[in-house]
């Protein structure tokens, strides 16, 4: 299959080499330490990265808390903050071939994807920028010696801490909202995927967005990460990462209460009933469990299958599983490319190993390719005969790894999705309409999806249930979280 070359444009951006976003300016960090972005498809050093702790993120800070209190993006006539969102959309696609080597590159995607990313981030950006017009208060109906209103005002200085699965996606889902209510933001990306965050940056200043409205400190969580979440001066953590890290953010956020925003993680159940279009439903249940190497929050990693369909669902499962061809982000007709680093190679080869102990059957992969060669590589891989109890169907492994359970009824697959600490996704297929809705109602998770896995949109909200976290993104319902009204009372006397 034919390669595709690295565009010179990526070239130079690397030798650049490529630094922080702070203020306007390109920062490195003020220790000058670095750390390598390595690319997960070889295992070899794409380039240096400053590396930041708590004093660039006080310095970073400080560039958000000025440009807000300046009122340098707030006070611009909501009409402009339009035209800039507009500007900054359009720039992302402009550069979208850029974008997505660079993402490929430093996340292992297969370009197909990666471009992908690239156009939903621009269609993130694109439905924001109609929202600064649109964002009231209320008048109040009050007696005649008073006027009683309300103002929804931004926040102030957000907080963005975000992982590697979708790196693109991840930081305009924070930026943008943030943006549209007239927040400044300083953004952390994730250690393993640093690089489009900080060509983002430059682009929003490309597209007329003021000096030190978008910040990017790359570095570690337990450095520059914590030094965000816990510093006085940020009002909103926005973060999305695991419910581990969650936690901690929300300790860290205790000292001057900040608002809080969790994305985290997810064992979506995926229940196929025996009248569903079984070919249909196990195309999209690979998809669903096996798209970005099963790294994914929703992942439909739990498929719950019904009985009498059991053994011909996992035969179609496995044949179009072996569609997917796992390689090469950059060969044309990869489907699955690398996972994200050694350390989550190891922690998804340690869950198959896992599995195999409690006693699930190995249908398909379980092992590593050997014609890859040093690239983090997995095969898509299935197990049957799991039950729900196992902790391969409890504990997130964040790989190519579906865990295939029997169920009875529409009770015991209900139960049975609902018996798990989280709560992000599910889906359900079935050709019966009335089933549909009724598990969709009785499915403890912040989205279902009927008869499709997958699916999202920037006009729809998203977020988790129980320990999958609170708050929702996307859509009129993130615009709460990036607000807060005051009432004003005036004596007409
Ligand atoms: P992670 O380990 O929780 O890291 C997420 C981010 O938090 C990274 O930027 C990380 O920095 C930072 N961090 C780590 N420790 C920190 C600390 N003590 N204080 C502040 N920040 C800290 O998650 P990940 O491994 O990158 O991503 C996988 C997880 O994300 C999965 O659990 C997945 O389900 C979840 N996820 C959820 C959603 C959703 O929308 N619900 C979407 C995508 C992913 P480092 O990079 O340096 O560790
Ligand atoms: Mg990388």
């Amino acid at each position: 299959m034919p390669q595709v070359e690295i565009l010179a444009e990526v070239t130079k951006f690397l030798e650049g080499p490529p630094k922080m976003v702070i203020g306007g300016k390109s920062a490195g960090a003020v220790s000058d330490g670095t750390f390598e972005a390595i690319n997960p498809a070889t295992g070899k050093v794409i380039c240096e990265v400053p590396r930041a702790d708590a004093a660039d993120v006080d310095v970073a800070v400080a560039a958000a808390r000025q440009a807000f209190d300046d009122r340098r993006w707030t006070g611009l006539r909501p009409g402009k903050r339009t035209e800039i969102l507009i500007k900054l959309a359009d720039l992302l696609k402009r550069n979208m071939n850029e974008l997505t080597q660079l993402e490929a590159l430093d996340g292992g995607k297969p370009l197909t994807q990666a471009s992908a990313e690239v156009w939903t981030s621009a269609d993130h950006l694109r439905y924001y920028s109609g929202w600064p017009t649109k964002i009231f208060g209320d008048t109040t109906p009050s007696a005649d010696d008073l006027f009683v209103y309300s103002l929804r005002e931004p926040l102030g200085v957000v907080g963005g801490i975000i992982p590697w699965n979708f790196p693109l996606i991840m930081a305009v889902r924070k930026v943008a909202p943030a943006l549209a209510c007239g927040n400044t933001i300083v953004l952390k990306p994730a250690e393993q995927t640093p690089l489009t965050a900080i060509r983002f940056a430059e682009l929003c200043l490309e597209a007329g967005v003021p000096d030190g409205v978008v910040n990017v400190v790359t570095g570690f969580g337990d450095e520059a990460g914590q030094a965000l979440a816990q510093h006085h001066d940020v009002d909103k953590i926005a973060f999305t990462g695991s419910t581990e890290v969650g936690r901690k953010i929300l300790h860290a956020s205790e000292g001057n209460l900040k608002r809080v925003m969790l994305e985290l993680g997810g064992k979506s159940p995926n229940i196929v009933f025996s009248d569903a279009d079984l070919r249909r439903a196990s195309k999209g249940s690979m998809i669903g469990v096996f798209m970005n190497a099963g790294q994914v929050c929703t992942a439909g990693t739990r498929i719950l299958v019904e009985n009498d369909v059991h053994d011909s669902f996992i035969e179609s499962l496995v044949d179009a599983t072996g569609t997917m061809k796992v390689g090469d982000p950059f060969e044309e007709g990869t489907g699955m490319g690398p996972l994200i680093s050694e350390q989550q190679m190891e922690r998804v080869t340690g869950y198959i190993e896992i599995a195999r102990a409690e006693g699930a059957e190995l249908v398909t992969g379980g092992e590593r390719p050997t014609d890859l060669g040093d690239g983090y590589f997995v095969q898509p891989t299935v197990f049957a005969n799991v039950s729900n109890d196992m902790r391969i169907a409890q504990e997130e492994v964040f790989g190519p790894v579906a865990a295939v359970i029997r169920v009875d009824d529409v009770e015991e697959a209900i139960r049975t999705a609902n018996d798990s600490i989280y709560g992000l996704a599910a889906a359900v297929w079935t050709r019966d309409i009335s089933k549909a809705h009724r598990v969709a109602r009785g499915i403890r998770a912040g989205t279902v999806w009927v008869n499709t896995y997958g699916l999202y949109d920037s006009a729809v909200g998203y977020g988790g249930y129980k320990q999958s976290g609170f708050g929702r993104e996307l859509g009129k319902e993130s615009l709460e979280s990036y607000t807060q009204t005051k009432s004003v009372w005036v004596n007409l006397k």
